[in-house]
């Protein structure tokens, strides 16, 4: 079914949509950077890739999988207290990194700074999920990056609701379905 495939962007925040964009699991698992395109229409859809792309740079599949990867890992390992190699991470930030420029803007009468997207290369379209991640891991609250507690969801999100207490991926899907669940749980336990 098309809409099972759609990613799902339901996080709140940019980097764990991204290792959001797989997910079930057993025999229902969905890849949604399935090719090189797959992943452009990802980043548009994210609303960090406004140029149109002739063709996606070669690779860009493989590297953002990889990202995906090691960004999963590295939310795990923190989350537990340890620390891994953020090696994928760090290749995309230094090769992807922003250029910087001074320009002059004759409306206003001063310099400013601009910062722009380096190349179209895979590293410089994958920057601005890497750059998401580091926010994440060393500005906000881990405690507050949660997995959907229904038992067969791996998503992620970030929990910025006032009470702290959201403990789903979506209410419409995962929460109506396992509070359901529980109902009948209750109802023939008794
Ligand atoms: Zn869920």
């Amino acid at each position: 079914m098309a809409s099972e495939m759609t990613p799902p962007f339901i996080a709140g925040n940019l980097a764990l949509d991204f290792i959001n964009t797989q997910f079930g699991v057993g025999d229902d698992q969905h890849e949604c950077l399935c090719d090189d395109r797959c992943v452009v229409e990802w980043l548009t859809q994210a609303g960090v890739l406004h140029e149109t792309l002739d063709a996606p740079p070669a690779g860009l599949r493989e590297l953002a999988q990889a990202l995906r990867k090691n960004m999963r890992a590295l939310i795990d390992s923190a989350r537990e207290g340890r620390g891994v190699d953020p090696d994928i991470v760090n290749r995309v930030l230094e090769r992807g990194n922003l250029v910087e420029r001074l320009e002059w803007n004759p409306k206003d009468a001063v310099f400013q700074r601009r910062a722009y997207r380096r190349d179209l290369a895979s590293e410089s379209l994958l920057q601005p999920v890497a750059e998401s991640l580091v926010d994440l891991l060393t500005e906000e609250d881990l405690a507050l990056v949660k997995q959907c507690e229904a038992s067969d969801c791996i998503l992620l999100f970030h929990d910025q609701t006032k009470s702290h207490r959201r403990r789903w991926c979506s209410m419409a899907s995962c929460g109506n379905r396992m509070k359901a669940a529980a109902h009948r749980a209750r109802k023939s336990g008794r």
